[in-house]
């Protein structure tokens, strides 16, 4: 029955609880606890696969020797049990494939990527924004006629912007761009994407949807609005996204002007209502806590009934 049950809580942590979650949009307003959230319901669905493919793997083998599965549930049960531990099986080697050829690829394409800049840099300054800016470490600025600004994250991280965005945006406009793409590099956002994408890739097509792995991302994006809204203030943030959206890039991994009408808009919301985060947290916890207990509470009560007899 655990078996059952693991595989069931593993279908609706990778199905219609991250498509029901994608589709609210209070997460916007704590997009940290959010995004929290959305880390235990992925682990939580890992944890559940291969709590289902264990289980089921115990019940083939550890009842007798030989196959006492088989006489006692029929062919029907057995086959599906034998499938189902399959489909775990290919799920987990699956996701660290996919993992690793994922690190692989992002690691050396952002190699490229940050060679291209360091050659590509305009080096000489035009104004006064452009003085302060270019004595920044990291910093790149690429000539050009599009509105450009994103981050090559990793080890040795760059912040890219064109020098169209440094013409056309006030100094103050240019200073919330480079706090919202140094808190991308600063928290590492890229991991968390990374995290994401690799489990969206390794779980079946059926089950894991696009819409969750968007949501996530945009949520980064907001937590990196909120870090650049408390060093330079909103509205030079909002001006910024304004300017800078609708401009696509593909080489970017987090352009900073992806879903810029929503960001936009929750800038000038009032805060969120107390207790929306903590109650998101405690349903992270939940979700990540309750399938541990369900298995560890009568596996205990069985080993204190076996020792007091
Ligand atoms: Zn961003």
């Amino acid at each position: 029955m655990t078996a059952v049950w693991f595989a069931a809580l593993a279908l609706l942590l990778a199905g219609p609880l991250p498509a029901l979650l994608a589709r609210a949009r209070w997460t916007w307003q704590v997009p940290r606890a959010a995004l929290v959230l959305w880390q235990a319901i992925a682990l939580g669905a890992v944890l559940a696969t291969l709590g289902a493919g264990l289980a089921s793997l115990s019940l083939l083998f550890t009842e007798e020797p030989g196959f006492p599965f088989l006489a006692r549930h029929g062919v029907v049960q057995t086959t599906l049990i034998g499938l189902g531990s399959a489909l775990v099986a290919v799920v987990t080697v699956r996701f660290w494939v996919v993992a690793t050829l994922v690190g692989i690829r992002t690691r050396r394409r952002r190699n490229r990527h940050r060679e291209m800049v360091d050659l590509l840099h305009r080096k000489e300054s035009t104004g006064e924004v452009d003085q302060a800016l270019l004595s920044q470490t990291g910093v790149r600025v690429l000539t050009g006629p599009g509105r450009v600004a994103y981050c090559v994250p990793g080890v040795r991280s760059r912040v890219v912007v064109s020098d169209a965005v440094l013409q056309q945006l006030t100094p103050e406009e240019v200073r919330a761009v480079l706090a919202h793409e140094r808190a991308h590099l600063r928290a590492r956002h890229d991991l968390v994407l990374e995290g994401f994408t690799a489990l969206h890739a390794a779980f079946p097509r059926f089950v894991s949807s696009q819409a969750a792995l968007d949501s996530v991302r945009l949520l980064v994006e907001m937590l990196a609005d909120d870090s650049a809204r408390r060093r330079t203030g909103s509205a030079p943030l909002a001006r910024a996204l304004v300017a800078l959206a609708g401009q696509p890039d593909a080489s970017a991994e987090m352009p900073v002007g992806s879903g810029a009408l929503a960001r936009v808009r929750r800038l000038s919301e009032s805060p969120p209502p107390r207790g929306l985060s903590l109650a998101a947290y405690v349903a992270a916890a939940l979700v990540l806590g309750g399938p541990t207990l369900a298995v560890a509470v009568p596996w205990l009560e069985a080993s204190y009934r076996a020792l007091t007899d």
